[in-house]
Parts: C-alpha cells; sequence; structure tokens
C-alpha cells in the first residue's frame, strides 16, 4: 500500500528539517514559524496530518481540543497570558484564508499590540 508524502510540518515533528521545538506531546507539537510575524510565532500542530480545520472529523474532537490546550499551557508558560500581554490565536483555511501549508495548524501570536481586524 502505498503512503502520502510526509507534509512539511511532519517533515519537522520527524526532525527531519530543522526547526526550534518547543513543546512536544504524543499528539501535538509546536515550533517557532520561519517568517515570523511578530516577536513571538509560533506554530502548533496536529502530528495527525489533518490538511485543514474544514477537514477535521467528528473522530478529532479530542485532538483538536489538544490543540487549543497546548497553545493555552505554552501561552502560560511563556507569561503570555497575563491580562496586559495577550496572544493570539489564528487557523487559516483556504486560499482566502490564507493558508500556504496544507497541514492543519494553529497560529500563536503575541509580543506586540495586534490590530483588528486582520488584513
Ligand atoms: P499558513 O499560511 O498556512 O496559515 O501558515 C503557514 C506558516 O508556516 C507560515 O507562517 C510560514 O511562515 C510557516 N512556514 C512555512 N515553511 C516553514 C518551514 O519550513 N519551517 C517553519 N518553522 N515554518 C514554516
Amino acid at each position: 500500500m502505498s503512503q502520502a508524502p510526509k507534509t512539511l510540518f511532519e517533515k519537522i515533528v520527524a526532525r527531519e528539517i530543522p526547526a526550534q521545538i518547543l513543546h512536544e506531546t504524543d499528539e501535538v507539537a509546536a515550533f517557532a514559524d520561519i517568517n515570523p510575524q511578530a516577536p513571538t510565532h509560533l506554530l502548533i500542530v496536529p502530528k495527525k496530518p489533518i490538511p485543514r480545520v474544514g477537514e477535521a472529523e467528528a473522530s478529532d474532537q479530542a485532538l483538536l481540543g489538544a490543540l487549543l490546550l497546548a497553545a493555552g499551557d505554552i501561552a502560560r508558560k511563556l507569561g503570555l497570558d497575563a491580562r496586559d500581554k495577550g496572544f493570539r490565536l489564528v487557523i487559516n483555511h483556504g486560499r482566502d484564508g490564507g493558508e500556504t501549508v496544507p497541514h492543519l495548524h494553529v497560529h500563536l501570536l503575541a509580543g506586540r499590540e495586534l490590530s483588528w481586524p486582520p488584513g
């Protein structure tokens, strides 16, 4: 049986492509974005290569929860949860959403005041 080629983020998790991995569990990993849009810019990914959020299935419910819990854990560890700091989580889906890597990921952005609405 042929296997799907690894996604970019699967290769990062497998240490085949270097990245600064800051957090890892059996289910998820978080690493620094190569092109940071804020002083802190991390990507939190499921190890399972779900292409994008709109393709997640009911059986992925716990995994989707694990992604957000990991984001909260990381933010607390970095001291970003204080009311006078803060952070933003972003998930891009598809062309209009700005998705460029077809492996579900949550952006964690922090370290500057982020404008709203986003561009
Ligand atoms: P998207 O545009 O799909 O929401 O986000 C993809 C993100 O992956 C972008 O912010 C981009 O900078 C980041 N990225 C693309 N290639 C690499 C890479 O090789 N290593 C790391 N660490 N991040 C990457």
